[in-house]
């Protein structure tokens, strides 16, 4: 590994948790001990860590690690998993699979990947689903958090590309957070925002969000508004900007097609900011005071997270943001634009290999057969999926349909985090072979395993992760390998050699990394026009220059040298990715979420992250400092509810749902809205018993994108009798 110079020598690698994308300085000392410090020279955080980031040290430990292989073996009620070689393991996962699409067709197997993986073992997985097997039966965590988000992008500006970086939110006059909770889900960045407004007072902060966080702490306005009524919301403002006449007519005419669609129906419903405001439950003067800043101020930036896709209109909502951004030509210069922030460490790392169902590598679409033809042709391979595949609600459900017979999950524990997760359940039960890759022995997911293949974890594997910003960095490992652990990517490519797949010889990521660069530079050659997403600067690296490979946004036409930076922002030259280089206004009818509340479930509940731990625990679980801040799941209610639904604050409640039901306790943290009620997403069976959130949540999703609506399922709340 490199050894950086500067304050703390140490190894220079990524935080693997949020889609910020910290720079991270890691020494081993001679005690074992592990210094964790943030990079001053990474461009993200410039030597900054969140809590969580600095509590990295306190989560390696081995305890609790999958270490070896193992297979469920035995007879009848007696099986268990046993550990074996990984010859015999991957014999059973090469063989299995082999069989199942045999008999049934590559439809019949799937594979369910994560935000948490490389983008070498991406690129690897959607080779071999893709390519190799023939389906595109291969989706990802990241469909929970970001999907709606890069279906927005998509219609707009013609590929799912970020058009800002975070250097535009310390340069913009108004910064509008939506749906995100910066100061827990994202704290560089906000660390970031609440450090330039010392120096610039001036600049506004407002934030929409129908909680109040700890992100209004900060803010100028909190627009507290009703749950999914977003749409309405940008809808209304869009049409106040056009009235306002602050549309930029000059951009709109040369950039942009759709703007008179798009605002007839923003107007059919949102053109009185009253009608709006009774409709959002928001004060109309606070709404007013919102539109008027948006106007007044030339530069902008919207960010939003999951609080916008994260529901049955998530693809709407993002892109009635982007037509404010298109209308006013707030969009491709210096502190404006939307800006999708992801959730997890390599998100954006996975939109780049083509992670999603409905995607091929380098941006490319599954449904454009110019597209599928350049990647086969690159990659040499047999046959190509010909249409998306399963996205994750769906693709779980044909598991326990019995469509989908083979199922191999990597990096993630889907009987936590999915909607109606006790289906999730229902299905793994059900599917006659369930492979897991994993750096944990026992998760809630792990339980329903046939294979279990030990993974190498943070600070022992090598690659790249892309955050929020288009900012490729490198994970570099730091630690032995634990037991007989290996890298997913190597995983992956040995079970595709045992299935009789040439073109999976890699013995290092650096191999697959120039794979993965050289398809966006034969896809620009190979279409004949210049394409925003470029890697071709990053080609060509052997082994030394991986290592040494220092943070660089894409996109990125020449070879790297020196310091070079990429691009900080795209659209610059008014150009957007759709074939006439122009941007799409999207008409956006807003509506409801898909369930409504009733007589029987008369709450909604809303779910989401707290500060200092991630996802299902895995990791954060194993540091007491991190479980201090917040040492149990909890109900979040308005203390009249609780009154009225007859619980107490500290009392063990029950909450439920049409799809299932969870325990936690009752607390009033002060930012609830009555009606509605907030649960974390972390808490588990292996933490606390039905702790799992996710085994309410409905299962709805938006139609375009596919990401489910954890933001809004009808549940009713009772006492829990204690024995
Ligand atoms: Fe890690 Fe995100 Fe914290 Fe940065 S902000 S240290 S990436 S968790």
């Amino acid at each position: 590994p490199l050894q950086a110079a500067g304050k703390m020598a140490g190894t220079q690698t990524t935080c693997p948790y949020c889609g910020v994308g910290c720079g991270v300085r890691a020494k081993v000392g001679n005690d074992g001990r592990i210094d964790i410090a943030g990079d001053e020279t990474h461009a993200s955080n410039l030597g900054r860590l969140c809590v969580k980031g600095s509590a990295l040290g306190e989560t390696v430990a081995l305890d609790g690690r999958l270490l070896y292989p193992k297979i469920r073996d035995g007879e009848g009620d007696r099986k268990v998993l046993q550990p074996t070689s990984w010859d015999t393991a991957l014999d059973k996962v090469a063989h299995g699979f082999r069989r199942i699409i045999d008999q049934h067709g590559p439809d019949s197997v799937a594979l369910y990947v994560s935000g948490q993986l490389l983008t070498e073992d991406y690129y690897v997985a959607n080779k071999l689903m893709k390519g190799y097997i023939g389906s595109a039966n291969i989706d990802t965590n990241s469909r929970l958090c970001m999907s709606s988000a890069v279906a927005g992008h998509k219609r707009a500006f013609g590929a799912d590309l970020v058009p800002v970086c975070y250097e535009d939110l310390e340069l913009a006059d108004l910064v509008v957070l939506v749906g995100s909770n910066t100061a827990w889900c994202h704290p560089i960045l906000f660390q970031r925002i609440a450090k330039i407004r010392e120096s610039r007072p001036q600049m506004k902060l407002v934030v929409i969000d129908p909680r109040r966080t700890a992100t209004c702490e900060l803010a100028d306005l909190h627009l507290p508004l009703k749950a999914g009524s977003d749409v309405w919301l940008f809808n209304g403002l869009l049409s106040f900007l056009a009235r306002a006449g602050v549309a930029d007519d000059g951009f709109v005419a040369a950039h942009t097609n759709g703007m008179a669609a798009a605002l007839e129906v923003a107007e059919e419903d949102c053109a009185d900011p009253g009608a709006v405001a009774k409709i959002c439950k928001l004060d109309p003067q606070d709404l007013l005071t919102f539109y008027q800043w948006f106007a007044d101020s030339q530069k902008v930036v919207t960010a939003f997270s999951q609080g916008v896709n994260q529901s049955s209109s998530g693809t709407d909502k993002v892109n009635s943001i982007i037509n404010c951004h298109l209308l006013t030509g707030r969009i491709g210069k210096p502190g404006m634009g939307p800006f999708s922030i992801t959730g997890q460490p390599n998100a954006m790392g996975g939109r780049e290999v083509g992670g999603l169902a409905n995607m091929l590598a380098a941006h490319m679409e599954l449904d454009n057969p110019q597209h599928r033809e350049t990647v086969q042709t690159y990659w040499n391979s047999p046959r190509m999926a010909d249409r998306p595949g399963l996205k994750a609600v769906d693709l779980f459900q044909a598991i326990e349909a019995g469509r989908v017979k083979a199922v191999w999950i990597m990096a993630t524990n889907p009987v936590v985090s999915l909607p109606d997760a006790d289906q999730v359940q229902r299905a793994l039960k059900k599917c006659e072979l369930v492979v897991i890759s994993d750096i944990m022995e026992k998760t809630d997911t792990n339980a329903f395993a046939h294979v279990l293949l030990p993974a190498l974890g943070w600070g022992e594997k090598d690659g790249t992760v892309t955050n929020s910003e288009r900012r490729i960095s490198r994970q570099r490992a730091f630690l032995p390998v634990p037991g007989a652990a290996r890298a997913d990517w190597q995983i992956i490519c040995q079970v595709a050699q045992r299935m009789g797949y040439a073109g999976f010889d890699f013995t290092a990521a650096h191999q697959v990394f120039d794979e993965h660069a050289g398809l966006s530079a034969y896809r620009n050659h190979a279409n004949g026009q210049h394409r925003m997403f470029n890697l071709d600067g990053l080609r060509g690296m052997d082994e030394a220059r991986f290592d040494a490979m220092q943070p660089v946004q894409w996109p990125l036409a020449t070879a790297p040298s020196g310091d070079k930076q990429g691009t900080a922002r795209l659209f610059a030259d008014g150009r957007f990715a759709h074939v006439d280089g122009r941007a799409r206004f999207i008409p956006t009818p807003p509506r409801a979420p898909q369930n409504a509340i009733d007589s029987e479930y008369p709450l909604s509940l809303n779910t989401g992250r707290v500060r200092d731990q991630w996802h299902t625990m895995t990791r954060t679980g194993k540091s007491p400092r991190l479980a201090d801040h917040v040492p149990e799941s909890f109900i979040d209610m308005h203390p009249q509810d609780a009154l009225l639904y007859g619980v107490r604050e500290g009392m063990l409640a029950r909450v439920s749902s049409r799809w299932g039901a969870m325990v936690a306790r009752v607390q009033h943290g002060g930012g609830i809205a009555r009606g509605t009620m907030f649960v974390p997403i972390h808490w588990n069976a292996q933490t606390a018993s039905d702790a799992r959130v996710g085994a309410l949540v409905n299962p709805v999703v938006d139609p375009v994108s596919g990401e489910p609506e954890f933001k809004h399922t009808p549940v009713r709340v009772e006492e829990f009798p204690v024995a």
